[in-house]
């Protein structure tokens, strides 16, 4: 899964001539730093592998949702539409904005089932994320579609699904924004950060101003201290240093991902010859990033049984279900409303009066398929050995079951 398993010497050169310049700022310095601006010549990058007009980068995945978000003009009395199975971050920054998060069923595509999005569109809809999870693409031109009938804009989060396509099409030039998280075990690593794609250029410079307090980003006599503003923002910025990562990691992509596909095959031939196993539904296997594998089996008892032997024989997957961070019924802070906030808001409005109330049982259909769901990470850096050991306990399973 994660880029940080190819870091070498590439990410070290890259690395060294920000150091050599001393300049740790993206912005600014323009003698001191000889020519280098590692942050910008990331986001041209980027864009280009993306085929997409812009790109902003930030300072995590969660933020390039926020800034999405607030360029699209999302606040308070809107509501948000999501996917019950995704990371926290896709809640936490609709909630950050003063929107509310509603979540959606998910198929067998594992992303936004878009008969339930239908479902859930009402006046207040402002914005609408679908996730596509474990690198492969959610049903994103007809989740587009319905968006469009109705008007409201579409932030891809394609945290999980760098490199990742539909049709030759990368993830994330689909909806109006597509947000990309580079944190620690992401397919692509700079540590910590994030971008935002678009092909609207208004949309881009909102982000670039509303991401750096504000700041025009006009030259100006002044210098920084010059530059204009036209709207409050904040602090999101990307360091030099996590540009020069960015772009070391960004050249390894297509090979990191060809090299999980292949190891990806190989697991999926040993799975396959478990009873009844079937798989996660890729709309495009050309384009699947490959990050993770996923397959279900019958049913819940049997999904527990044959993750039992996987676990005996040192390979247990991820069982979904029990997962507390990627699974709506399992968040029991949203749930619960918790927050520190005294006046319970984001979940209570400033009279302390319940904006929103949130129920474990309002997704049967994505329960079901998560009680069924094994997910294995497939490893870039993947010995002969351990792999014929993985694929050793699935056929042990595959004869258990
Ligand atoms: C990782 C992740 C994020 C958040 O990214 P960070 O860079 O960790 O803030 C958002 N959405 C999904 C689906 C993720 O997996």
């Amino acid at each position: 899964m994660p880029g940080f398993e190819v870091f070498g010497e590439e990410e070290k050169k890259e690395i060294m001539e920000v150091l050599d310049t001393g300049v740790l700022f993206r912005y600014e310095f323009p003698e001191q730093r000889k020519g280098v601006y590692k942050v910008r010549s990331f986001e041209q990058k980027f864009a280009a592998y993306c085929g997409a007009g812009y790109a902003q980068a930030v300072t995590s995945g969660t933020v390039a949702l926020k800034v999405a978000l607030a360029v699209l003009g999302v606040g308070p009395g809107d509501e948000v539409i999501t996917q019950g199975f995704t990371f926290v971050a896709t809640w936490e920054a609709i909630f950050d904005v003063g929107a509310v998060p509603v979540f959606t069923e998910v198929d067998e595509t594992l992303n936004m089932d878009p008969a339930d999005l239908e479902k859930k569109i009402t006046a207040k809809t402002k914005a609408i994320i679908p996730v596509h999870m474990m690198g492969a693409p959610a049903r994103i031109a007809e989740i587009v579609a319905i968006a469009d009938k109705h008007g409201i804009p579409v932030i891809e989060d394609t945290a999980q699904a760098a490199g990742g396509k539909l049709n030759g099409k990368a993830l994330g030039t689909f909806g109006k924004c597509g947000t990309f998280s580079f944190d620690a075990v992401k397919t692509m690593t700079t540590g910590e950060g994030g971008m935002v794609i678009t092909n609207d250029e208004a949309l881009w410079r909102n982000m670039s101003e509303y991401h750096d307090h504000g700041h025009d980003h006009a030259s100006n006599p002044g210098g920084r201290g010059g530059e204009g503003r036209s709207f409050i923002g904040f602090n999101y910025r990307m360091m030099e240093l996590q540009g020069a990562i960015g772009l070391a990691q960004l050249a390894k992509l297509d090979g990191m991902i060809a090299t999980q596909k292949e190891h990806k095959k190989v697991l999926r031939a040993a799975a396959a010859k478990i009873p009844g196993v079937t798989f996660r539904t890729i709309l495009d296997p050309a384009g699947d990033n490959a990050t993770f594998f996923a397959f279900f089996l019958p049913d819940a008892q049997k999904a527990r049984a044959v993750n039992q032997v996987l676990k005996d024989n040192g390979c247990g997957a991820i069982y979904f279900a029990d997962n507390t961070w990627h699974y709506y019924p399992k968040w029991e802070h949203l749930l619960a409303g918790s927050t520190l906030a005294k006046s319970g808001w984001p979940f209570n409005d400033q009279q302390g009066k319940k904006r929103v109330i949130y129920d474990p049982q309002v997704l049967p259909a994505t329960a079901a398929i998560m009680g069924r769901l094994l997910v294995f990470q497939v490893p870039i850096k993947l010995s002969a050995a351990r792999l014929k050991e993985m694929c050793a306990a699935l056929e042990k399973a595959a004869a258990a079951v």
